[in-house]
């Protein structure tokens, strides 16, 4: 069993093939020099725990090898064979395998302007985010350009270092895409009360990095200087080795609900990934977010062995911005109307549903842990496709719990 791709995903499908109990061999080739890591906390607790990031390994090397996984670390695959069955690597040399996981994940989206130097930067990784780390201090002003999650998780943490933030957004609001509008217009108020300077509904004319600070011209007139520009405009599927390979892409790699490419020895999975979704009546999508990560790679893991299983679960994902936690299950933009349910200490979340009473998705926001219940039980009605009482929903005195049991 090979795996390209030693992110959140494919380590673990690693660790699920011993789980299953297959017992030949297991190469998980990472193009990274580190040992497989969890990405969430590079915006968030890694840049503000201290000078200098740590990593939170997804495992270490001892247990690594406790499950006789062979990390091939700081190599990349170049080419894939289908023909006969195996993989170039950067070195040169050639590996075979009786199935194969693409997981190869998402990488920044670039900003497409001339002027743009070493002081206009991205965060996937955790040596980019050693990079950020170093210009976050007080005094330093911080340009972000995009209100998506890279860009509000990382104003966050520069505001508690002290540094001063500007947002850009192309878009007339934050977080534009999937998060539904009063959401929003909370994590704009936190971050405003914070200090954090909003442009939004504002493109982009001109960059000019000249190595030692950054002038972004927008297209108002308005110009923003700043020690440094962070660009999170969003990720694109890492699919030039499966393009390559002639495997079948649609906004990523295709794979059917079993996670099988157009090759049936070669599966792909996680952000690289375009996949059909059952519970929204097999709607394709490719999700972004790491617990999607890990179910892929346990699914596909269970598949290369014969398994054949479909992805059955519901989308989630969670944001953590100052003290406030935003959490969304299931696809907002598939319900047509919302009701709403006010929690304590200003969390609330909103039910997503559609015109016949199905429940399609929920997203709460609030400090702490306050959403993190109902949304769980949320997710549980959305995976039953439930028909939940409206009253009962919007009621906090009625336990969703008590809904799950009718
Ligand atoms: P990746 O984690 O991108 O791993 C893919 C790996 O494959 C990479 O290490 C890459 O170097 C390697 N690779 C690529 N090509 C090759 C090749 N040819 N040969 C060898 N190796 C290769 N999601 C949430 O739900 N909540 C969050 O709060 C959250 N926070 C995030 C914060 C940051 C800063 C980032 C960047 C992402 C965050 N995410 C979050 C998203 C989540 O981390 C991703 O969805 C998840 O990491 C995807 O896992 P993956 O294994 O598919 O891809
Ligand atoms: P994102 O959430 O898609 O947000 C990108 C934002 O930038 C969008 O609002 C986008 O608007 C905007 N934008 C696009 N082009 C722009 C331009 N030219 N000028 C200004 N704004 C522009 O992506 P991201 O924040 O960059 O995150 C990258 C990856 O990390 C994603 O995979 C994301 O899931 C992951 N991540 C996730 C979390 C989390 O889930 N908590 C946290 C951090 C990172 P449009 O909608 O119009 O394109």
């Amino acid at each position: 069993m090979v795996i390209i791709g030693a992110g959140e995903c494919g380590t673990r499908a690693a660790f699920a093939l011993r789980e299953m109990g297959y017992d030949g061999t297991v190469t998980l080739v990472g193009a990274e020099a580190h040992l497989p890591y969890e990405r969430p906390p590079l915006s968030k607790d890694a840049m503000v725990a201290s000078e200098t990031p740590s990593i939170k390994a997804i495992s270490d090397a001892a247990r690594l090898s406790e499950h006789r996984i062979d990390l091939l670390g700081a190599s990349s695959a170049t080419s894939i064979d289908r023909a006969n069955r195996s993989i170039r690597l950067s070195d040169g040399s050639d590996l075979d395998y009786d199935k194969l996981l693409v997981a190869t994940g998402a990488t920044p989206r670039m900003l497409t302007l001339p002027g743009l130097g070493a002081r206009c930067v991205y965060l996937r990784t955790f040596d980019d985010a050693l990079a950020i780390r170093g210009y976050l201090r007080a005094g330093a002003h911080i340009a972000i350009i995009g209100g998506g999650f890279i860009g509000l998780e990382l104003a966050a943490s520069a505001r508690k270092l002290g540094a001063d933030v500007t947002v850009i957004e192309a878009q007339p609001r934050i977080l534009m895409r999937g998060v539904p509008a009063e959401i929003a217009a909370v994590v704009h108020e936190a971050h405003a009360a914070e200090g954090v300077d909003f442009i939004c509904g504002n493109g982009i004319a001109a960059v000019n990095d000249d190595g030692t600070s950054v002038r972004i011209a927008l297209a108002s007139g308005r110009a923003v200087a700043a020690d440094l520009a962070i660009i999170g405009i969003g990720a694109i599927p890492v699919t030039a080795l499966a393009e390559t390979a002639g495997l079948t892409l649609n906004n990523g790699i295709a794979v059917d609900a079993q996670l099988r490419t157009s090759d049936p020895n070669i599966f792909a999975a996680g952000d690289c990934c375009s996949f059909p979704l059952a519970v929204y009546g097999g709607r394709r999508v490719r999700l972004e977010a790491w617990r999607s990560a890990q179910e892929h790679g346990a699914l596909a893991a269970r598949n290369m062995l014969g398994a054949d299983e479909v992805h059955a679960g519901v989308p989630w994902f969670w944001s953590d911005q100052y003290g406030l936690s935003l959490q969304i299950a299931g696809l907002p933009d598939e319900g047509e109307h919302t009701i709403r349910r006010d929690l304590d200490d200003g969390a609330f979340i909103l039910f997503h549903l559609k015109h016949d009473g199905r429940l399609v998705a929920a997203s709460g926001i609030g400090p702490g842990n306050a959403v993190a219940r109902d949304i769980r039980l949320a997710e549980m009605l959305i995976a039953r496709s439930a028909h939940p009482d409206i009253d009962a929903l919007a009621a906090p005195s009625v336990k969703l719990k008590s809904l799950l049991a009718a």
